[in-house]
């Protein structure tokens, strides 16, 4: 997300395919494939700092061909990026991107890993991201997964050498993966990870390179390539029917949010690993030297020589009869004191059996979800599709177990229903890096067994306990629920823990810009049946709330009722938060329910703390209409609507003089000159409102050649650049004190440029003409002035203004100062 120059677009081609949250069910050459897993003993770790980050290429490589366990720790979620296909931003962006990397990981064989990092926003430099992150933390967080997962090899996505080259939080990413390089094998590192996991050396760091970071194609044919491994990752499997590359599209497309659906490829791909440190493999095969076969671990040497048979012999038209043999290395390895590998190998094989044996287990939830001291009923499908000799003896779901000891007959389905009360102590379905307030650049995470894990544990599991040939075996499944769409077919969705009820407020911004009481709507919405309660609205001091506390009753789970409070704001500026409680029986609840769902993820839960900013301001302004041409999408007009103005939309085909004639002023969405096409012929149209008396707002547009629709974006010369600040505290200098567009209607002042949010702004002008002035300065740390954040000229009777200032980030923020600041722009004095 959000490269420089993108990285991993250029390596990642994709085509578009949903994932299923169907159980996995393996034909035999899917069986033959895990048990070739299985028989290797070795692992590796991708590190890189987003999602889309990663090389699914290599990843799907190490997984199918080398057959290595794999997988990906991304530093972030990617929250601070932005959503192609939805509303979801910031946290709950960062929630659907977990979704979508665990989709390409199904996809591509890999596992995944976060840290408690929070994607921010943009960075220039390691250094800023390093003031923003908790270096202490996040180190120790890919200390603690290399320790847990214990790789052989690590390979970086990115050249930790060359800081400012990329996105900070890209260079950041490998310097750290190199220094933890150095210290997961220190005792005295992190000490307080031994109390659950051990320290370990992994034997070799690579850097994922190509020709992009030496500059060019060109450069990289010249460069010195003596430590630098090639491989081939176009490979074909047979077994599976498709090309390496062919896996790695179909994961990448997991990416849909950042628009990452593309066409998939096949045929011969060279990749290119740096050695950064440990030795140079003497040959193509990154685990050179290591030992990955069964006799690397205590008792392994017997198992091995059962699993290798098997592999070497496997009965594709009857997969069962290698059904003992399975068992009795099972039983081989459960002697192993070498708990890492039998742990990951005992579950492999468990899965192995389970496939052999034709088994099909399901504990399918009679609703999608319940609340703590709530019901609920699982219905059991316990099917043996194999003449194996399999008894059921018992299921448990939490503390409630049924014992039917029955024998599974070859395809004849046993059914049980198992009735289930939720502990009144079970934590809610949510991302466990939410329930808590985190900072800016970290989530906080009480319980620290939880960091790495993609996502929150299921509250639910169902225990299979079942005599195999008379071998003990128990085989866990999710709690699921199972229905079916007429228009999407079989469906599976988690089965979660939700409170009883949520409240929302729609606006998570309102501005009072006068002294005027507003009507506030909050929405609750039953998650159970039948609730009856108190809702209130909680505000602080100087604020106030008529009718605070109303009474409510919700037959049936699921329906929603919406209540109205009349909220009145102080009489001088402030800031503040409502937030909506709801009372049931003596128990508070206080969050609100996000609900994300798209046919690529499995439909998540999120439960945000149920809160709107409110904020009292006293703005002035000229004039009412404004007339908006949407861009890339921006929430301007809202916020415009917020204060006091009434704001058109202009559809561009209308764009004509006796459309604009009417307006006070009009502003340009977002990007508006990059996918706009039509403004390249309505532009003159702009430029004489202008020239009659109007005020034209255009906020930022990308620079680069053949990027802008037009070549006449401004009477006067402008030229646009990569100029930006992403610091949101840089200082900001007043260049033009006297201009009326920091004095009138509101005078701005040093404290309006407080409490920013994600960044100043981006892609300012860094040339213009001498009509225009200048108005403000400032800058990133360690770097020169830029002074084209807001530039501003007459032309004729009106005002043309060029602006690169973030107000799409920080009027949906309510941040007053940019309120008051735009509210000026629009306000400018018109040259009569
Ligand atoms: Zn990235």
């Amino acid at each position: 997300m959000r490269h420089l120059l993108v990285s991993c677009v250029i390596f990642t081609l994709c085509i578009n395919l949903g994932i299923s949250q169907a159980p996995k069910k393996s034909s035999s050459s899917e069986i033959y494939h895990s048990l070739e897993k299985l028989n290797f003993l070795g692992s590796a770790l991708y590190i890189a700092a987003h999602p889309d980050d990663e090389n699914t290429r290599l990843i799907s490589y190490l997984s199918n061909n080398v057959k290595a366990k794999t997988a990906y720790l991304s530093l972030t979620r990617g929250d601070g990026g932005q959503n192609l296909i939805g509303p979801e931003i910031r946290e709950q962006l960062g929630v659907l991107r977990t979704q979508e990397l665990l989709g390409a990981r199904s996809k591509d064989g890999g596992e995944q890993f976060f840290s408690r990092a929070n994607d921010f926003g943009y960075s220039k430099h390691p250094d800023e991201t390093l003031a923003i992150w908790n270096k202490k933390e996040v180190l120790g967080d890919v200390v603690q997964i290399i320790r847990q997962f214990k790789p052989d090899v690590i390979i970086n996505r990115f050249d930790h050498k060359n800081p400012g080259s990329t996105h900070g939080h890209h260079t950041t990413s490998a310097m750290l993966s190199v220094e933890a390089f150095d210290l997961v094998n220190d005792p005295k590192a992190y000490p307080e990870q031994l109390k659950t996991t051990d320290t370990w050396q992994p034997q070799r760091l690579f850097f994922n390179t190509s020709w992009w970071f030496y500059g060019s194609e060109e450069a990289f044919d010249k460069a010195d390539k003596s430590k630098l491994l090639k491989l081939d990752v176009g490979v074909f499997y047979p077994m599976l029917g498709v090309s390496n590359n062919e896996i790695a599209s179909l994961a990448s497309s997991q990416h849909l949010c950042q628009g990452f659906g593309r066409i998939s490829t096949r045929g011969s791909q060279d990749e290119y690993i740096e050695l950064l440190k440990g030795d140079m493999p003497k040959n193509e095969d990154i685990f050179e030297g290591i030992n990955t076969t069964w006799s690397r671990i205590d008792g392994g040497v017997a198992v091995g020589k059962i699993l290798n048979k098997i592999e070497e012999n496997f009965n594709f038209k009857n997969p069962t009869t290698h059904l003992p043999e399975l068992i009795e290395a099972y039983k081989l390895l459960q002697k192993s004191t070498d708990t890492h590998w039998k742990t990951i190998k005992s579950e492999e094989l468990k899965n192995i059996i389970s496939a052999v044996a034709g088994l099909y287990l399901e504990a399918n939830a009679d609703k999608t979800n319940s609340t703590p001291n709530g019901e609920f009923k699982v219905s059991i499908e316990a099917l043996n599709r194999s003449i194996a000799d399999i008894t059921l003896k018992s299921v448990r779901i939490g503390t409630t177990t049924l014992s039917p000891n029955v024998a599974l007959k070859n395809n004849a389905k046993e059914n049980l229903t198992l009735d289930i009360t939720v502990p009144k102590n079970t934590s809610y379905t949510s991302p466990y890096w939410l329930m808590e307030k985190g900072t800016l650049g970290m989530y906080t995470v009480n319980d620290k067994t939880l960091i790495g894990k993609p996502e929150t544990p299921r509250a639910f599991h169902a225990d299979f306990e079942l005599s195999i040939n008379n071998y003990s075996l128990t085989i866990t499944k999710p709690v699921v629920f199972h229905y079916s769409e007429p228009d999407k077919g079989e469906l599976y969705r988690p089965f979660e823990v939700l409170p009883e009820a949520s409240a929302s407020i729609k606006d998570k911004v309102i501005i009072f810009s006068d002294g005027s009481a507003k009507e506030i709507p909050v929405t609750i919405k039953a998650l159970t049946d039948t609730i009856t309660g108190e809702l209130e609205l909680c505000f602080s001091k100087g604020w106030k709330v008529s009718n605070a506390k109303q009474a409510f009753t919700i037959d049936k789970r699921g329906d929603t009722k919406t209540f109205m409070f009349t909220v009145t704001p102080p009489t001088y500026e402030a800031e503040s938060s409502i937030s909506p409680l709801i009372k049931i029986n003596g128990k508070e609840l206080s969050k609100e329910l996000v609900v994300i769902s798209y046919d690529h993820i499995p439909t998540q839960s999120v439960l945000l703390p149920s809160e709107a900013k409110v904020v009292r301001l006293d703005i002035k302004k000229t004039g009412k209409n404004i007339g908006y041409i949407a861009g890339a999408g921006d929430k301007i007009p809202e916020s415009l609507e917020q204060i006091g103005y009434s704001v058109s939309t202009i559809d561009p085909d209308n764009i004509n003089t006796e459309s604009l004639k009417d307006f006070d002023a009009i502003v340009v969405g977002i990007r508006a000159y990059n996918v706009v096409n039509q403004l390249k012929f309505k532009q003159h149209f702009l430029l004489d409102y202008v020239k009659n008396g109007g005020n034209l707002v255009i906020q930022y547009n990308t620079a680069g050649r053949g990027s802008l629709g037009v070549d006449n974006l401004s009477p006067y010369t402008l030229e646009l650049s990569r100029d930006r600040v992403t610091d949101e505290n840089a200082i900001v200098s007043i260049l033009a004190k006297k201009h009326s567009v920091l004095n009138t209607p509101n005078k701005i002042e040093a404290k309006d440029f407080n409490n920013w949010v994600q960044e100043r702004g981006l892609y300012f002008p860094n040339k213009w003409g001498k009509e225009f002035t200048p108005i403000l300065a400032m800058a990133d740390k360690g770097e020169t002035a830029k002074e084209g954040s807001i530039l501003i000229a007459p032309y004729g009777k009106g005002n043309y203004v060029y602006t690169g200032i973030s107000f799409f980030r920080e009027l949906p923020a309510g941040v007053p100062g940019a309120y008051k600041l735009f509210a000026n722009l629009l306000s400018l004095p018109k040259n009569n």
